[in-house]
């Protein structure tokens, strides 16, 4: 089976057998739904108590949750429940006015920002305490006019080195998931919720996500994708406003400013768990389907 090669390609990075992949590219479509408000300006200093992830113990070498299952402090909700494409699960949320409601500074409210824009306005950022401990702001790669986008926790050790998002182990393993997918890196888009490393690989603090979160919602307005995979919980619970646990969340359809959203387990938790790899194969094969792509199929 096509889809169980695939899956075994990216076991490799988990130590696994070496297996033969030529994952191939697809050409991506133009399409947009999200309409929305721009984010503000990130002030963590003044709103400490809004974020949503609880601190993990700190980790020694990844820039993902440790134990995924952690959840954070209830949020309000931004986004509605949408039923799952394939499954037909549906997870009830309750609706609730966005808690954002400014323009990015520089940016007309309800103009669609370019991700330059956005860039130019974080600068030499220091809105949290993240910053003193940096080398890099690790902001996003990838395609500008991505239809998928992946959004992760924040910056390891090599990303803050390379000032680019998922290079490191984890980062190889996203890339196994994305050309698995049929995708290439430079076909996506590749974010985290936080754009400086925590000291440590700690989990981001709530104030800290408090601050760059807004940087996170402007890059995926101006993205505007098709799909959004929020990897681990702190991505899924900072873009859904839910302390569900991630493993209660993924696999299940949402929805984030009228763009479909899939919660998955993060690369780095399923190098730590890899028995966890199938269910994450499972959640990224639902997306695949939004693409019109089967296992299996190439291009
Ligand atoms: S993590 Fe985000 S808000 Fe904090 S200093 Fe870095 S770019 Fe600024």
């Amino acid at each position: 089976m096509e889809d169980l090669r695939r899956h075994l390609l990216w076991q490799e990075e988990a130590g696994g057998r070496a297996l033969l992949v030529d994952a191939a590219k697809q050409s991506a479509e133009r399409s947009a739904a999200l309409r929305s408000m721009l984010p503000p300006r990130g002030e963590a200093k003044s709103q400490p108590a809004a974020a949503p992830a609880t601190p993990e113990p700190a980790r020694p070498s990844s820039p993902s949750p440790a134990a995924e299952p952690q959840a954070p402090a209830p949020r309000p909700a931004l986004v509605r429940p949408v039923e799952a494409a394939s499954s037909g699960l549906l997870i009830d949320v309750p609706q609730k006015a966005p808690p954002h409601a400014g323009p990015l500074p520089g940016v007309a409210d309800g103009e669609r920002p370019t991700l330059d824009q956005i860039r130019r306005e974080l600068g030499d950022c220091q809105r949290c305490k993240l910053c003193s401990g940096r080398k890099n702001i690790v902001f996003g790669v990838g395609n500008p006019r991505a239809e998928l986008v992946f959004v992760g926790e924040g910056p390891g050790e090599q990303e803050d080195l390379q000032g680019v998002p998922f290079v490191g182990a984890a980062g190889e393993l996203l890339t196994k998931m994305i050309q698995a997918m049929g995708f290439s890196r430079d076909q996506v888009y590749i974010c985290n919720v936080v754009k400086c490393r925590p000291p440590g690989n700690r989990n981001p603090e709530p104030d800290e996500i408090t601050a760059c979160e807004p940087f996170l919602r402007a890059q995926l307005l101006a993205i505007q994708p098709k799909v959004i995979v929020a990897l681990g919980k702190f991505a899924a619970q900072t873009l859904l406003r839910d302390s569900t646990p991630i493993t209660r969340l993924r696999g299940q359809w949402r929805e984030y400013q009228g763009v479909k959203l899939m919660p998955t387990f993060h690369p780095a938790y399923l190098l730590r768990s890899p028995q966890e790899k199938r269910k994450a194969w499972e959640d990224l094969q639902q997306v695949m389907k939004i693409f019109g792509r089967q296992p299996g199929a190439r291009t």
